[in-house]
């Protein structure tokens, strides 16, 4: 999925403190256009840009891609970060520069790694319903500068919740339980949770930060009250967290991991850590630097963007 970033969600300002375990601090997604669609954004935002190492978070639909709710994303680059692309409905066509051509389905895991450059383009596919979510994840300096690599995942482990409903693993261990296989650079976690209806309690990692974006229904997190399109952000310091369904069933993501330790620089599709390594970016994809951007085989047109605002006169 592509940006591009508002600039003013894209700043380097200090965040405000983590959050005392005892607050649910709950704020409101953005609407943005991606291509033809509209999403719900819940990062970055004021005053979260990143969760653990979790530094975009777009749900989009549930939509008709036969009433021009499609995503159609011509091919775009990214840099030094993730993509995870996960649906809860529809279907997806992800190409990338790397040569993957890969249909993505309900419970299924795109995993594409940036490095230091890729190319991809993804398409509804089919007349159904699509609704899902793309969220990327910075990589670390020890990993951000190498190769770029794709994973698709058809199945992920499941844990049962105590109370009821069920927990997907897309990445990393809930709670140093059932693990997911994907890549992970950095000490994250991300999985869908399922619940029919009632409470739960969810095991969380004390060391990691947490958040949740609901996907559909409405739930009650720890006595505070989250629909779609707000994002609960839990702090640190948490061995569990209480959910129970408001309006159900529910699905929603929980994103966690050990804040991030490194300044990030984002903007358009690029997460890098200052100026100059988004300018050579933007200028490789300008120039169609092959070399940094392979093309992508698709029939959708390149994407460009005007130049970051900073070089804007210059
Ligand atoms: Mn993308």
């Amino acid at each position: 999925m592509s940006g591009p970033l508002a600039e003013r969600d894209a700043g380097t300002e200090p965040e405000v403190p983590v959050a005392a375990p005892a607050t649910v601090e709950v704020a409101e997604s953005r609407v943005a256009q991606v291509g033809t669609a509209t999403v719900r954004r819940a990062l970055p935002s004021r005053p979260r840009r990143t969760v653990g190492p979790w530094c975009f978070a777009d749900h989009f639909g549930p939509v008709e891609p036969s009433g021009g709710g499609g995503l159609v994303i011509g091919p775009h680059p990214h840099i030094g970060l993730q993509t995870v692309t996960w649906l809860v409905a529809g279907e997806l066509l992800h190409r990338d520069s790397l040569g993957s051509e890969q249909l993505i389905r309900p419970g299924q895991l795109n995993l594409m790694t940036a490095g230091h450059g890729v190319a991809h383009a993804e398409e509804s596919t089919g007349s159904g319903t699509l609704h899902g979510a793309q969220l990327w994840i910075a990589q670390p300096e020890r990993t951000r500068h190498g190769p770029p690599a794709f994973e698709h995942h058809a199945a992920l482990p499941q844990a049962a919740l105590s109370g009821g409903g069920t927990a997907t693993v897309l990445v990393g261990a809930l709670a140093r339980g059932v693990a997911s296989p994907a890549r992970r650079d950095t000490d994250h976690v991300g999985a869908e949770l399922d619940l029919p209806g009632g409470a739960v309690m969810v095991p969380l990692d004390p060391a990691f930060e947490h958040a949740l974006m609901v996907l559909s229904g409405v739930v009650d997190v720890a006595g505070t009250t989250v629909p779609p399109g707000r994002l609960a952000y839990l702090g640190t310091g948490r061995h569990e967290v209480a959910l129970s369904t408001v309006a159900g069933p529910v699905r929603a993501l929980l994103l966690g991991g050990v804040p991030f330790g490194e300044a990030l620089l984002m903007w358009w599709n690029f997460v890098a850590r200052d100026r100059q390594e988004i300018d050579r970016a933007y200028r490789a994809w300008a120039d169609d630097d092959r070399d940094r951007f392979p093309p992508v085989v698709s029939r959708l047109a390149r994407l460009s963007t005007r130049p970051p605002p900073w070089r804007q006169g210059a």
